[in-house]
């Protein structure tokens, strides 16, 4: 069959060919974008079903070739398995989100650097509904351009697929559709953490005002069931006090419910379809402290919720696309009491929401998490997709970066980040050849990252998009600038937890 496809003068993508089903798979590059090339000789026809293209019968077997699109990658991951998201368990795992849709060559080549999938289980579509809404993309979309990114590559050790932050059961019923793995379930809105300071009365007086029926619960076996306890989790002890439990109920009960909420919905959605869960408390006010920690998964546990990874409220400020910022001795000890309730529970694992870029934290989390972790990252990918057009384009750069300067005041507003407007340099005062150095300053960082939305959105007075289309030309005409420079970086990222283990 190989004769047959270089016979054919397409430009076939040499990582992409793959042989299964007794049919010969490939990617080509075309003038009109990237095409799904399928031989398939007469005993394999069958294969062909369900794909849109041109179909070429010819004595030895019939050629397809076709559009990159839904139709065809829906079909591709029905024919080829590892294609197909699945659940991946307690596996050491790291959620490589891509808001363009482009990154997941690059995200490929990083994993394979550092072992491939015994190494680390990769989850290539990775998106929360707030940035599908920011980056007008769709839950389709954003499995789609995962599949054609591992189909190039000749990706064949599997993904899941984490439709991040989900806040409703229409996010779910949205994503669950489409065939994402990995529900990770964001009760911050229900998450009260104003009870952090509030006083014993404050606290009895919204403790009794929590929604027992929903809890299945009541205050007084509540009551019964924690106080006066004293449990041993490893080196920590949990005691609840009066003051300790109800701070507890009062910050997390709705939340509480509101996942086991949302659990049962899924479970019912997904009908036999495997799928798991993860909780995330990351994006609230204040830390989670263990004592919080053991009773939300103490009531998750009585509420028959079962998942695979929490995202506990971190001490310290974990900001986009920037390193710690924080005691990291204080870290650490937080961490390992979070780490040491995650065995203690499930085992489950320790989720690192906001992830990326978090150097100094990776080792420390590698080694007290012991294997059971998740790194979740995302708007990292987009910044090296500006690396990357800072050194094909640097005029292009320079504008959006004086764009994002403009629109960073109204769009930090959703994200935990500091940069400070006066830090960062005018765009017009950077050298030309010290551009790709602004990636590198921590407040240009974080302005270049909260404000893609509004980079890919912007529209020119001639009404057309003012940045999107270039950008994504940009990075289209340049493939292996961008893959590379993704490797390299996320190498940076994954390596500490293959180490470590
Ligand atoms: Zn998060």
């Amino acid at each position: 069959m190989s004769d047959r496809l270089s016979a054919l003068n397409l430009d076939v993508v040499p990582a992409s060919r793959v042989e299964a089903d007794g049919a010969l798979w490939a990617l080509a590059h075309a003038k009109a974008g990237p095409r799904l090339v399928i031989l398939a000789p007469a005993t394999a026809s069958r294969v062909l079903e369900g794909f849109e293209g041109e179909t070429t019968g010819v004595a030895e077997g019939a050629v397809l070739v076709g559009p990159a699109s839904t139709k065809n990658a829906a079909a591709l991951r029905g024919r080829l398995e590892w294609l197909r998201p699945r659940p991946l368990g307690t596996r050491t795992s790291a959620g490589l989100g891509d808001r363009l849709g482009l990154a997941t060559p690059g995200h490929v080549r990083a994993v394979r650097a550092v072992g491939g999938v015994a190494a680390i289980a990769p989850i290539f579509p990775q998106q929360s509904i707030r940035e599908m809404t920011r980056t007008g993309r769709t839950p389709i979309e954003v499995m789609d351009d995962a599949t054609w990114g591992m189909f190039a590559e000749g990706w064949k050790d599997g993904t899941g697929a984490d439709a991040d932050h989900l806040k409703t059961t229409a996010d779910i019923d949205a994503c669950l559709a489409v065939g994402f793995s990995m529900f990770t379930i964001d009760p911050g809105e229900h998450v009260d953490s104003a009870a952090d300071a509030a006083d014993a009365a404050t606290l009895r007086a919204r403790t009794a005002a929590l929604p027992w029926a929903d809890l299945a619960d009541s205050e007084a076996a509540m009551r019964r069931r924690y106080l006066g306890q004293s449990v041993a989790v490893e080196h920590l002890t949990i005691a609840f006090d009066e003051v300790t439990l109800l701070r507890a109920a009062v910050k997390y009960g709705r939340a509480v419910a509101h996942v086991a909420r949302m659990a049962r919905h899924l479970r019912q959605a997904a009908g036999p379809r495997l799928v798991e869960l993860e909780v995330s408390v990351d994006e609230t006010e204040t830390p989670t402290s263990p004592a919080e920690h053991y009773w939300v998964a103490n009531e998750l546990n009585r509420l028959e919720v079962e998942w695979v990874s929490l995202a506990p409220r971190f001490v310290g400020r974990f900001e986009k696309g920037v390193d710690y910022i924080g005691d990291l001795g204080e870290l650490e000890k937080d961490i390992a009491a979070h780490a040491a309730l995650a065995r203690h529970f499930g085992p489950y694992k320790l989720s690192l929401h906001s992830g990326s870029d978090k150097f100094t934290v990776y080792p420390i989390a590698a080694r007290l998490a012991q294997g059971l972790v998740h790194l979740k990252t995302a708007g990292t990918s987009y910044l090296e997709a500006l690396r990357t057009v800072a050194a094909v384009d640097p005029v292009f750069f320079r504008a959006i970066y004086a764009f994002a300067r403009e629109r960073y005041d109204t769009d930090k507003a959703s994200y935990h980040v500091s940069a400070e407007l006066a830090k960062a340099p005018a765009a017009a005062d950077v050298p030309e050849g010290d551009l790709p150095g602004l990636l590198e300053q921590f407040d240009a960082r974080e302005i270049l990252h909260v404000t893609f939305g509004s980079v890919l959105k912007e529209v020119a007075p001639d009404g057309t998009l003012r940045f999107k289309d270039t950008l994504f030309g940009l990075l289209r005409s340049n493939p292996e600038a961008y893959a590379d420079n993704l490797e390299r970086h996320f190498v940076k990222h994954l390596q500490p937890f293959v180490k470590a283990r």
